[in-house]
């Protein structure tokens, strides 16, 4: 049977460096502090507003709910995020997408400052993900995956990686992160043609496609490490990744559960991000 790469021993060994950073940064009389900019009511969002508030709470990071009706206007929600960039009290800012399709998503990210941007929205901060320039910070979820893979000591030097799904939240930024700790990098998508003997070659597997139990054993071989990023519901409407679990438990050598997998470690990386941008703001970096 699979090792299970849980989440919880990564969250927990992460609360542990960012108490004591949030420690020093109260000696110097900062707090970091986070926005959250919600426009309307998704329960998806309100699902990962509340997870958010628990976990900045426990941490010591404080919190603005900045919450925007759903008709709100392109000219109103820009507003908010220039008072976001101009509050030299706010150090990092989650905005809730996909926006109402109404509102132009790509300018209003692209407003934001990237010293504040925490999760990997602005184009600064992505072109950063591939040149490295230091700007801003990479999406949370792609973050999370490496911290995961580091957390339980797997070895990304030479590994060959396949990643399967391209969209710029995850599996490009992913992609990049890996190829800069010297793995070798396999990319698939929908086109990939023998996609399950492409990912039964890799050494490591990362799925961020968004189909419920959609990859089972017939894409997996012996000794893997799988990383599943997929959060989705089947037709009872059960939690579940990516990935068969149940059908590639006995497969693999290790593969992170859904639920109790990446998704935690998602939102302690952009409380971790929230830190390192008041640590910078504070020159303590
Ligand atoms: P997305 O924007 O819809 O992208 C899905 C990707 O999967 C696309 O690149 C698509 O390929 C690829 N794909 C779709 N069908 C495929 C197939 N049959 N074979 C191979 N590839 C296929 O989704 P996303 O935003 O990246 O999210 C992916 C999953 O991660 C979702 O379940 C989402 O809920 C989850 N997620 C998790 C976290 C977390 O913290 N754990 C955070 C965010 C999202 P094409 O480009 O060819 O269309």
């Amino acid at each position: 049977m699979a090792e299970l790469l849980k989440g919880k021993p990564v969250v927990d060994a992460m609360a542990q460096d960012i108490a004591a950073r949030v420690e020093r940064l109260a000696q110097v009389g900062v707090v970091p502090t986070l926005a959250i900019v919600r426009v309307g009511e998704r329960p998806d969002d309100l699902s990962y507003e509340r997870t958010a508030l628990k976990r900045a709470d426990a941490l010591g990071i404080a919190v603005r709910q900045i919450v925007l009706d759903e008709a709100v206007s392109q000219a109103d929600l820009e507003r908010a995020i220039m008072q976001v960039n101009n509050d030299a009290t706010i150090h990092g800012c989650l905005l809730f997408r996909p926006l109402p399709t109404h509102l132009d998503e790509t300018a209003v990210c692209n407003l934001l400052a990237p010293h504040k941007d925490i999760d990997g929205i602005t184009n600064a901060s992505l072109a950063s993900v591939f040149t490295d320039a230091g700007v801003g910070f990479a999406p949370a979820t792609a973050a999370a995956v490496i911290r995961l893979l580091d957390h339980y000591e797997v070895p990304l030097n030479g590994a060959n990686v396949v990643v399967v799904g391209r969209s710029l939240v995850i599996g490009k930024p992913v992609a990049m992160l890996l190829l800069a700790r010297h793995a070798t990098v396999t990319m698939c998508h929908s086109r990939t043609a023998d996609l399950a003997r492409v990912m039964r070659e890799a050494d490591i597997v990362v799925c961020a496609t968004g189909r419920a139990r959609a990859y089972g054993e017939e894409c997996f071989s012996a000794g893997q490490v799988v990383v599943d990023v997929g959060i989705n519901f089947d037709a009872e409407g059960n939690l579940c990744g990516d990935v068969d679990l149940a059908a590639v438990e006995p497969v693999v050598g290790a593969i992170t559960p859904v639920p109790g997998g990446i998704g935690s470690v998602t939102t302690s990386t952009t409380m971790a991000h929230v830190v390192e941008a008041a640590e910078a703001a504070a020159g303590l970096l």
